[in-house]
């Protein structure tokens, strides 16, 4: 028995990265999965990897409202009824405050933080008329910290925290939960547009995060299945945190940070 059982689920960016993964671990937890992008031929081509009884592919563009009523019109048609939604597609824009420009910074909130808006507003009633339901807004650690040079970033995923926390109290009497998912840096093609070795990789985060390597969309997939679950049934209105440990401190030793000679713990240096 799979823990999506009889459940339909629309990913948003699920043509590749961390949306990719959660289709495929929902489908294969027994969900039927509306998987959208706008990366259509990538889309499509996961989706059909999946299988045509378990897994469809649709354009939708989650900043437009017309994108969202024609996926949730089809979903319905071809499944029946729609029981969960993950809004995990995302862009960011990487740039020193003082050189980003209105357009770029108002793109990264129609994505970001308008798609989100959307995508809730569109399920909503969905999930309602199924007798309820679930959303996993994909958030980021730069929702709950300052990162330099992302400043369109940092505050769209603040916006999604925010807004999965309101419509989380406004929906539980619906039998809706909400959750955000928090992660730290992933390994897809956001994090790793090169598509450097994973090995250099975790080389570079062994510096940052105390479990010492960049994380994988696979790891992010199991969180946003637990949220879709029943297993997480008395959870809603949560950021949930997956990070390698980055937000509980920081990992840097005398080595890294080049101390050579640090002080003892009793005071005396050796
Ligand atoms: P990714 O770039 O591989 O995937 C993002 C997906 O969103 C792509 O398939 C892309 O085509 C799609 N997308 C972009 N604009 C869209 C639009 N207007 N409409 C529909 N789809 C659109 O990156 P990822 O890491 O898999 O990102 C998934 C989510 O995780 C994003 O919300 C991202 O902000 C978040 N996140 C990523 C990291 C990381 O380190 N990779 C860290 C924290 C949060």
């Amino acid at each position: 028995m799979g823990k999506l059982d009889g459940r339909v689920v629309i990913v948003t960016g699920a043509a590749r990265g961390q949306g990719e993964q959660e289709a495929r671990l929902f489908a294969a937890e027994g969900a039927r999965v509306v998987l959208t992008d706008v990366l259509d031929d990538l889309g499509e081509s996961v989706a059909k990897d999946i299988g045509e009884d378990r897994a469809r592919y649709l354009r939708l563009d989650v900043g437009s409202e017309e994108d969202w009523a024609a996926v949730i019109r089809d979903a319905k048609e071809t499944f029946g009824a729609v029981h969960g939604l993950v809004n995990n597609a995302g862009i960011a824009r990487f740039g020193e405050l003082a050189d980003t420009s209105l357009e770029d910074f108002e793109q990264v909130v129609r994505v970001n933080q308008t798609g989100t808006f959307l995508g809730m507003r569109a399920v909503a009633p969905e999930l309602a008329a199924a007798g309820g339901g679930t959303i996993v807004n994909i958030a980021s650690l730069a929702g709950l910290l300052g990162l330099p040079h992302l400043i369109s970033y940092t505050a769209t995923k603040a916006a999604v925290i925010g807004m999965t926390r309101a419509a989380a109290v406004e929906l539980a009497p619906r039998g809706i939960r909400v959750n955000a998912v928090c992660p730290g840096g992933i390994d897809t093609p956001m994090a790793n547009p090169g598509g450097a070795p994973l090995a250099d990789l975790d080389g570079f985060y062994r510096t940052l995060v105390p479990l010492g390597r960049i994380g994988r969309a696979s790891e992010v997939a199991a969180l946003a299945l637990f949220l879709t679950s029943d297993d997480s049934s008395y959870i809603t209105g949560q950021p949930f945190v997956i990070d390698g440990g980055w937000t509980a401190g920081a990992r840097l030793t005398p080595e890294a940070a080049g101390v050579t000679n640090p002080p003892s713990p009793g005071g005396a240096s050796s």
